[in-house]
């Protein structure tokens, strides 16, 4: 093999836990991972597919760690066979750089959700929930500038920040940043934006500008609706559009053209999934969620319970297609008595004690994510054991529905349509068994980030990848 390149598959991360600084790689195709010392780490920053064993040798002592050849031979060929290191490869395999939008798309309008503005509660739940943050070049040098303390990443850029995935930076990707204790490196003590404290807002990357905004290409219009991934949003939703809330669409973005080239836009497939064998039309499915009870200005959960509808709309969908929903069950509903939803909450529950011990190594134990596994283990075990969950929460399920809805977000393009309805049930009722679980505790809130359970059920998941979940209970 010719000079060793760390993979494109794998993501090497910087975790500072309880004092104590690790770089961990993580195998995204297989989900494993591998801790490595500063030796260690020493050698595979260097493994960018220009240096052999003797130039990775000398590329660690250039950064202080001295490693005797064979120790370093040992250590190559046992990361090689792990297959985190690979033969380097062309240059060209640089992704490219998305277009920038054109023609009739680029005139398509912005339409935000309606009555919703955001206030942000100042607890910093959402710089502490996910694996990390991502930076462009750019706004990892700005941060860098902005707090060289950090980390000491004024100094040495590779203290604070890796490479999204592989040894190098490639076209269209970006930085992760380190993480202290399950929060990012910039998040101060007093949980507000280190990044905005010294520069202002435009001192944070656009992602966490824009979070928790989401923007869909319907084909007709740029929905932007809200990820209810943050206990603030839910918050936000039930104090109505307050004067002082952040609206979702960036100023001035009146047209798609408008918004700034970085800004993710997800286009709605030209035809969607339905379940096995059955699909529907771009425009079909748009119309399908407009016309849901939840879609229409005001709608309160008072007759409906929201889980159950999504439960039997699943089974519509996969029997009749897109058509009309008809009755749906009110108030009260008990859990599925099916196998779909032993099979999913079984699939899920798997999903999250595999990940809860495997984080278990790099995470501590006041670290949200960890918290909020262990409490999530609880309420699939719960859920597991036929236990009621707690009382419904019709004002913040009302929202969670019409949120997802207007974003076009029922669904994905990873799974079917009628696996993505059960799976949100699923999450609904998990939310539920979670404030049960939180109120039998007789303990007060693990967190801040634990007031609205929905938000951390919708926040792990799939900030974690614990949605891929859904394909395993399929199989
Ligand atoms: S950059 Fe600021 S807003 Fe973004 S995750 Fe870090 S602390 Fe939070």
């Amino acid at each position: 093999m010719g000079p060793p390149e760390l993979g494109a598959h794998v993501a090497a991360r910087h975790y500072v836990r309880d004092g104590r600084r690790l770089v961990v790689l993580h195998d995204t195709r297989s989900e494993g991972i591998v801790e490595l010392d500063a030796r260690g780490w020493a050698l595979v920053a260097a493994a960018d597919g220009t240096r052999d064993v003797a130039g990775l040798v000398r590329a660690a002592e250039h950064a202080g760690q001295r490693v005797p050849a064979a120790e370093a031979g040992r250590f190559v060929a046992a990361l090689t066979a792990a297959g985190l290191l690979v033969a380097a490869s062309e240059p060209a395999r640089a992704a490219a750089v998305a277009p920038a939008v054109s023609g009739a798309a680029a005139d398509r309008p912005v339409e935000a959700l309606p009555d919703f503005r955001l206030v942000c509660d100042g607890q910093g739940s959402c710089c502490r929930s996910y694996p990390t943050t991502l930076f462009s070049p750019v706004e990892a040098a700005r941060a860098r500038a902005l707090a060289p303390e950090v980390l000491d990443g004024g100094a040495d850029a590779a203290a604070v920040f890796t490479p999204e995935r592989g040894a190098r930076v490639l076209a269209g990707h970006g930085y992760a940043v380190a993480m202290v204790d399950g929060a990012c490196a910039y998040l101060a003590p007093d949980r507000r934006c280190g990044l905005e404290v010294a520069g202002g807002p435009a001192g944070k990357p656009l992602g966490c500008r824009l979070f928790p905004a989401s923007f869909v290409d319907d084909g007709v219009r740029v929905r932007v609706s809200v990820a209810p991934e943050c206990a603030c949003v839910l918050a936000s939703a039930r104090r109505g559009p307050a004067a002082d809330g952040m609206g979702l669409v960036p100023a001035g973005a009146r047209l798609r053209r408008d918004l700034e080239a970085a800004v993710a836009v997800t286009e709605l497939p030209a035809t969607v999934v339905l379940g096995a064998g059955t699909h529907a039309a771009r425009d079909d499915f748009r119309a399908w969620c407009d016309a849901l009870p939840w879609a229409g200005p005001g709608w309160r959960a008072v007759d409906v319970d929201v889980p159950a509808a999504l439960w039997v709309l699943a089974r519509q969908v996969e029997t009749h297609g897109l058509g009309p929903p008809g009755a749906l069950p009110g108030g009260g509903a008990a859990l599925p008595d099916d196998a779909s939803f032993a099979q999913l909450r079984a699939a899920l529950a798997d999903a999250v004690g595999r990940r809860q011990a495997r984080d278990a190594r790099m995470r501590a134990a006041h670290d949200l994510v960890r918290l909020g596994l262990g409490w999530l283990l609880r309420a699939l075990g719960r859920l597991g054991r036929g236990l009621e969950p707690a009382p419904r929460d019709a004002v913040g399920e009302a929202f969670y529905v019409r949120a997802l809805g207007f974003g076009l977000a029922l669904t994905d393009e990873h799974v079917p349509l009628a696996l993505a309805l059960r799976d949100r049930a699923l999450r609904l009722w998990l939310a539920r068994a979670l404030a049960a679980e939180l109120a039998g505790s007789g303990v007060a809130l693990p967190d801040p980030a634990f007031a609205e359970p929905i938000a951390l059920v919708e926040a792990l998941l799939r900030g974690h990848g614990l949605d891929a979940y859904r394909a395993a209970a399929s199989s």
